[in-house]
């Protein structure tokens, strides 16, 4: 949500959570979110045009998050998921290993950050260490492998 992923130059990143740099019409107006610069008075609410508020466009917790569906249909593709840094727990993404695991056939799993997921059972791989290490690893040695 940060734009950290377009900053280090990844492709077609699926920003599940929102983009926290944008802003949009709290109500279902038709006001595509945007690029908010503009500063607001404090004490004052920011309000849309059509008279609602404006409020980040991110996906806060009870929320459904974004593009669910674009993430299930990538996800019937996969053959291998590799989850980084995930602590496993927050529902639904901590599902997407489980239903990969619970196909006829099942991708192959790989996880990838400093702790183990709640949800560790479902990995075939679990790699414990820095992202910043673990991923250029990984990637060397599919890349060897093939
Ligand atoms: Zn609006």
């Amino acid at each position: 949500m940060d734009g950290l992923h377009e900053a280090a130059s990844s492709k077609d990143v699926v920003h599940i959570h929102g983009k926290l740099f944008e802003s949009r019409c709290a109500s279902d107006c038709g006001r595509p979110a945007f690029a908010d610069h503009n500063s607001y008075p404090a004490g004052e609410l920011p309000r849309c045009a059509c008279g609602a508020l404006v409020r980040p466009n991110v996906c806060w917790f009870g929320e459904q998050p974004y593009q669910l569906d674009r993430i299930y249909d990538a996800l019937e593709g996969c053959d291998t998921f590799i989850a980084i840094g995930t602590s496993g727990s927050v529902q639904p993404v901590a599902s997407f290993v489980t239903m990969l695991k619970q196909r006829p056939q099942p991708a192959r799993t790989v996880f990838l950050g400093l702790t183990e997921p709640a949800n560790v059972r479902y990995f075939d791989e679990v790699h414990l260490g820095a992202a910043a290490e673990l991923v250029p690893a990984l990637l060397q040695s599919r890349m060897e492998s093939k």
